[in-house]
This record gives structure tokens, C-alpha cells and sequence, in this order.
């Protein structure tokens, strides 16, 4: 059985006055699904030390866990500050920050080195989609950026159309069913169906509390990862809380 999870990333938005946000949220966390929030790095410690019901993760991470490497934040220092789960790999990151599958996958190492869930995004471009290419870019980004030793405690996999992102822009249920179906299948085919089954999948892009219900009706949707409806608890209480229904 999949615990259900609802996980918010509040991006590069964030200062400590924010974190009050964590306490309205405590009434919809400690239900049957898991409440996560990626916070910015700089709150990331504090966030923990008032996170109640909710678990805090980081947003990146670098591949090694130390070293000069100025600017950037190790897995073993995410995990110090309190958080248990780490995103790796959004879009965002691999378009500002030209971060490649192999080096997701780095990552996604030094994160389970350090005691941290990873949550892996994979998705197609517009292009890619208008172009009939969403499961081989969604495939091959699955295949590259996942090692070999995964596990349903260390990883989660959130599928994250690009185009979907901040956009309002949702794909409909059937797009959603057939990317997850086809997700759980090449886990099944790769890992086994005993630990395939385990692995729990996101969709993200664009969820609010409007569409919320309808996108956790979908077959081997397991939760979300939300942007920017989970900037404020009045917004993302909701979605929890469908998730919990
Ligand atoms: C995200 O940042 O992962 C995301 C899904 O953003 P939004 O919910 O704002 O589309």
C-alpha cells in the first residue's frame, strides 16, 4: 500500500515571515496522507524545527557532500538542518541550470547516502509532446536519472509536464493515466512488480484545489507535487485534504 503524498515547492518564495503558513497547514497534515513542504534552503532548518505533522525537504542538492563548490548545498547538510526529502531534477533545474539525467542520478546517489527521500521529476516540453514524444523523453529521463538501487522508502517519482508548470495549463485525466501507466510498467519492467509497486508517483503541474479530486482519481497517481498552490495553507489545505478522502 502507497502512503498517499502531498508535497508543496515553494521555489525561490519564502522568508521566515512565511513559515507561519507551516502552523495553518497543521489541521490538514496528519491525516492518511503525508504533508511535505520544499521550502527555499535558507528556511529549510527553521521550517524543521516548526514542521509538526509536515515533513520538510530541500529542493536540490550537489552530488558530493562537501567540497569546494561555492553556493551550493550538500544532502548531508539538508539532512542536518531537518529535512527528510530532497526534489531532484526539475525542470527547472535542468533548463536554468542545464542539469543532465546522469547528473539527477548523482544526485539521487549522494541524497540516499545522506538518509533522504528523493523525489525524481521527468516530463516532456510542448514540443516534445506536440511531436508525439512524451513517453520516449518520459522513458528515457526515467531510465537515466534513477539509479539502480531504488527503494519506495528513498524514492518518489513526480511526472511534471513542463508545459503544465506554472502554467494553469492541465493535461486531461486520460494524458495523466497513460504517462503513470506507462511510469509503473517500465518500473515494473526494470525493478520487478513487488518493488515497482512500492514506488510512489507525483503528478505535478498546475494542481489547485479545483482540479485536485479529479487528478487523484487517476490510476497510479499517488499524490502531487504542487508549486505555487502550496505557497499558502488556504490554498493547499484543500488539496490535502482530497488527497485524504
Ligand atoms: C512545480 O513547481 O513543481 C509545480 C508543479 O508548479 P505549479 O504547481 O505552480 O505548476
Amino acid at each position: 500500500m502507497r502512503r498517499k503524498l502531498a508535497a508543496g515547492n515553494w521555489k525561490m518564495n519564502g522568508t521566515l515571515a512565511e513559515l507561519s503558513e507551516l502552523g495553518a497547514l497543521q489541521g490538514a497534515a496528519g491525516g492518511n496522507a503525508e504533508v511535505l513542504i520544499c521550502p527555499p534552503v535558507t528556511l529549510v532548518a527553521s521550517a524543521a524545527a516548526n514542521a509538526g505533522a509536515i515533513a520538510i525537504g530541500g529542493q536540490d542538492c550537489h552530488s558530493a557532500a562537501s567540497g569546494a563548490h561555492t553556493g551550493d548545498v550538500s544532502a548531508p547538510m539538508l539532512r542536518d538542518a531537518g529535512a527528510t526529502y530532497v526534489i531532484l531534477g526539475h525542470s527547472e533545474r535542468r533548463a536554468d541550470h542545464g542539469e543532465s539525467d546522469a547528473l539527477v542520478a548523482y544526485k539521487t546517489q549522494a541524497a540516499w547516502a545522506a538518509g533522504l527521500t528523493a523525489i525524481v521529476c521527468v516530463g516532456e516540453t510542448l514540443d516534445e509532446r506536440e511531436s508525439g514524444k512524451t513517453l520516449d523523453v518520459v522513458g528515457r529521463q526515467l531510465a537515466a536519472s534513477l539509479p539502480d538501487d531504488v527503494t519506495g522508502a528513498n524514492t518518489v517519482i513526480a511526472y511534471e509536464p513542463v508545459w503544465a508548470i506554472g502554467t494553469g495549463k492541465v493535461p486531461t485525466t486520460n494524458q495523466i493515466a497513460d504517462v503513470h501507466g506507462f511510469m509503473r510498467s517500465a518500473l515494473i519492467q526494470r525493478f520487478g512488480t513487488d518493488l515497482a509497486d512500492t514506488i510512489r508517483l507525483l503528478y505535478g503541474g498546475s494542481v489547485k484545489a479545483s482540479n485536485a479530486t479529479e487528478i487523484f482519481a487517476v490510476a497510479d497517481v499517488d499524490g502531487a507535487l504542487v508549486g505555487g498552490a502550496s505557497l499558502k495553507a488556504t490554498d493547499f489545505a484543500p488539496i490535502v485534504d482530497a488527497l485524504n478522502n
